[in-house]
């Protein structure tokens, strides 16, 4: 009995290695490297007779291997580079590398040039409306890589950083991410300051395209002044490369044992003896006419959203419980992101629609789908109706919310996404 009352002990204690194991496994710190410019585009070069002609993009690649080779021998970490050798991705992919990744954090490595060769010293950049003169220049600078490439000139097209609209959509979209872009920014440029002993300039907030669309916390640092010669020595030598991956690896450790921290305080888990509510509740986060994607940045990171629509606005709702704890802990998570106008709404379980019935809708579109569109041939039944010039293609009578969001796992499953529970109510 003893023996095998010792046995179970050490079976339980290996389960719970094992889940620690797993769960330390999945909690993997993904950084995503970005060395600035590359391929045809040469960021900021100048010719000194020690170098010959010094290339930004040749600089950022040496530095961004050497903070990859660091973290790489730490298990902690996952490491994921936009490029290791001299190519162009384009920003959108670069952005597109880091959303589809999920990775915790965004840094893109950079050096500054200005006309005059006196500014010297390293500063970081954030994403955030700021509209101080020198700043808009670097952004100036930084963007002009976007006429390089196609697709980014259709991805921001449509983007004016002039227009107040903007610049208020942009501010909402970043503010979940600002404050620990801020926390990762000030570590590096303590580190440089500090440790280097170079001039730092700061940290400091600005629209720049690499950094826009990223659903993380993102920075672009600018590593010195090609353009000045003692930092143009500097980040040509090994020594100073290796110094500024160093500043820039230690303010990562820095960082995430920062966020650590945090987590640990605000995982409180629920009480044990709280008894669930009658009713579940969702966060309704706000209600657009746009229709949005589960990845879109609009969402702010958020997943375990239920688009519900009604009339012509979508409503996005966040996660789902019965219990009170999680329902304050969900709004607050809501606010945090940046969906200040949040509520928690609450919904009677499989309650059926007096009138009208819930339809799953499938996509809205311009042109009439042909019939060997992969929608159509995966489903059967499937309703299309015009209004006012577009298509509308719905799936489904359900009479509660329950059977419309089983159905829509379902042809989920079967590669049919991102459409939206819709309630029609006539
Ligand atoms: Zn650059």
């Amino acid at each position: 009995m003893i023996i095998n009352r010792f046995s179970l002990k050490k079976y339980f204690f290996l389960l719970l290695l094992l889940s620690f194991t797993f769960a330390g496994a999945q909690k993997k710190f993904t950084v995503v490297l970005d060395a600035g410019h590359g391929g045809s585009d040469f960021g900021a070069n100048r010719v000194y007779p020690e170098t010959g002609r010094l290339n930004e993009k040749d600089v950022t690649l040496a530095i961004v291997l050497k903070v990859g080779r660091m973290l790489e021998k730490n298990k902690d970490y996952k490491i994921i580079y936009t490029r290791k050798i001299d190519e162009y991705p384009s920003l959108l992919d670069r952005t597109n590398l880091a959303n589809r990744s999920k990775a915790d954090l965004f840094i893109s490595v950079h050096c500054n040039a200005s006309p005059r060769t006196a500014p010297y010293g390293t500063e970081t950049f954030v994403q955030g409306p700021d509209q101080n003169k020198t700043n808009l220049e670097v952004a100036k600078a930084e963007n002009d890589v976007i006429f390089l490439d196609e697709k980014d000139r259709e991805m921001f097209a449509s983007y004016d950083p002039k227009s107040p609209e903007s610049l208020i959509a942009l501010k909402i979209q970043q503010s979940k991410y600002l404050e620990s872009s801020l926390l990762f920014g000030s570590f590096v440029e303590e580190n440089f300051e500090k440790k280097d002993k170079r001039f730092s300039r700061g940290v400091k907030q600005q629209n720049l395209h690499v950094l826009r669309l990223n659903a993380m916390p993102s920075v672009l640092i600018e590593t010195g002044f090609i353009s000045n010669y003692d930092d143009a020595m500097y980040l040509a030598s090994e020594k100073g490369q290796n110094e500024i991956a160093e500043s820039i690896y230690n303010a990562i450790l820095s960082y995430k044992k920062a966020i650590d921290r945090n987590k640990s305080v605000a995982q409180e888990p629920a009480k044990p003896e709280e008894k669930p509510l009658k009713n579940d509740f969702r966060i309704l986060l706000m209600s657009s006419p746009m229709k949005y994607n589960s990845t879109d940045p609009a969402l702010k990171g958020l997943s375990d959203i239920v688009t519900i629509k009604e009339g012509t606005l979508y409503k996005y709702y966040y996660s789902v419980t019965n219990f009170a704890s999680v329902r304050d802990n969900n709004l607050r998570s809501a606010k945090d992101a940046g969906f200040q106008n949040s509520t928690s709404i609450s919904f009677v379980p499989d309650q059926k629609l007096g009138v009208g019935y819930y339809t799953l809708e499938l996509a809205v579109t311009e042109q009439k789908l042909s019939s060997n569109s992969p929608m159509l041939g995966t489903l059967k039944d499937v309703n299309r109706d015009k209004v006012a010039g577009k298509f509308y293609y719905t799936y489904g009578k359900f009479s509660t919310l329950e059977e419309a969001l089983k159905t829509q796992k379902e042809i989920e499953g079967k590669g049919v996404k991102n459409t939206v529970i819709q309630k029609v109510t006539k």
